[in-house]
C-alpha cells in the first residue's frame, strides 16, 4: 500500500461511529440496499472478501467490529482475543466500506440488558456442545445488530457452517427481513482456513495446522469415489488427524447439511466438520458435501 505522498486519493473516507444514536444518525441519509458484515475485528483476507462482496452487492457497506462478550464461555478466551481496531478500520476502507460500528460493550448491552436468543435444535450438537451458550451469545448479538442496522443483506463466512445456520433460523423465526448471505471459505495457500485465532499458533503449530483440511479433502475423495457411510468418512478424517501429533481432535463429524444431525449413510447434501486443538488454539473448519 502507497502511504504518505504517494497514496493516491482515496475514493470515500470511511466514517467510524460507536453509538446507537451515531449509527442511527449516519444509517439515516445511507443509500440503500444495505449490506452487513458483522466480525470481531482482527480483520483478515477471509473478512476483507466478505467487506468486498458486500461493497459490490449494496449501495452502502457496513462492517461492525465488536467482540462480544456473551459468546465466549471461557474468560481467558475473550481475554486473549485479538483486537487491533486501527488496522481493522484501514482494512475496511480499503476494501471498500463506508461505515464501521466499533461499540463498547455498554452501547450493545446497556444497564438491565435482560435477553437471551436461544436457537434451538440446530444449535445444540458440534459448536454447541462442545461450547455451551456460545451460539445464545451469537444469536443475541446478531439479532441485536440486525435490528440496528437494518440491512436489506448480511455477509457470514461458510468457516462458521453452524453459525450461518444459526443465524438463518434465528432471521427467519424471529421475521427479521434481512437476507443471510454465506460466502465460501478464504484459506492460506496451504489450506488452513484463515481465522483470527491462527495468531495464536505456535511456529511447529501452524504447520501442522493444514491437517484439517487434509483430513477434509480426504474424506470428501472418498465421497467421491463412492464411500457413503458416515462411520467410514469420520474414520478417515479421525486417522488423518491422528498422524498429526500435536492435532488433538475434539469432534469429527458427518451431519445432514440442514439439521446437523450426525449421519449413518450420506444420501443428500452433508456436512463434514472438525474441531481440533493445537495446544490452547481450536481450530474449526468444514467441507460441504456435494
Ligand atoms: P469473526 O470475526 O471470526 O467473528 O468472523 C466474522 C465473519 O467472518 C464470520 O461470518 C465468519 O464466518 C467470517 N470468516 C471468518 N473467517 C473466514 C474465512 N477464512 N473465510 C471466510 N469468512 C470468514
Amino acid at each position: 500500500m502507497p502511504t504518505g505522498a504517494d497514496a493516491p486519493p482515496t475514493a470515500r473516507a470511511i466514517r467510524v461511529v460507536r453509538t446507537r444514536a451515531e449509527l442511527r444518525e449516519a444509517l439515516s441519509s445511507a443509500p440503500r440496499p444495505i449490506g452487513l458484515v458483522p466480525t470481531m475485528g482482527w480483520l483478515h483476507a477471509g473478512h476483507r472478501a466478505l467487506i468486498e462482496r458486500a461493497r459490490a452487492e449494496n449501495a452502502t457497506a457496513i462492517v461492525s467490529i465488536f467482540v462480544n462478550p456473551k459468546q465466549f464461555g471461557d474468560p481467558s478466551d475473550l481475554a486473549r482475543y485479538p483486537r487491533n481496531e486501527a488496522r481493522d478500520v484501514e482494512i475496511c476502507q480499503e476494501s471498500g466500506a463506508d461505515l464501521v460500528f466499533a461499540p463498547d460493550v455498554a452501547e450493545v448491552y446497556p444497564p438491565g440488558f435482560d435477553t437471551t436468543v436461544r436457537v434451538g435444535a440446530i444449535a445444540e450438537p458440534l459448536e454447541g456442545a462442545a461450547r455451551p451458550g456460545h451460539f445464545d451469545g451469537v444469536a443475541t448479538v446478531v439479532a441485536i445488530l440486525f435490528n440496528l442496522v437494518g440491512a436489506e443483506r448480511a455477509y457470514f463466512g461458510q468457516k462458521d457452517a453452524q453459525q450461518l445456520l444459526v443465524i438463518r433460523h434465528m432471521a427467519r423465526d424471529l421475521a427479521i427481513p434481512t437476507d443471510v448471505i454465506a460466502h465460501p471459505t478464504v484459506r492460506d495457500p496451504d489450506g488452513l482456513a484463515l481465522s483470527s485465532r491462527n495468531v495464536h499458533l505456535a511456529a511447529d503449530e501452524r504447520a501442522a495446522a493444514p491437517v484439517l483440511r487434509r483430513a477434509l479433502l480426504a474424506a470428501r475423495g472418498a465421497w467421491e469415489g463412492g464411500e457413503r457411510s458416515g462411520g467410514t468418512l469420520r474414520r478417515i478424517m479421525s486417522d488423518v488427524l491422528a498422524r498429526e501429533p500435536l492435532a488433538n481432535p475434539e469432534y469429527v463429524s458427518v451431519s445432514d447439511a440442514e439439521t446437523l444431525r450426525e449421519v449413518d449413510r450420506v444420501e443428500g447434501p452433508a456436512l463434514l466438520s472438525l474441531a481440533v486443538r493445537f495446544g490452547k488454539t481450536r481450530l474449526i473448519d468444514n467441507e460441504l458435501l456435494p
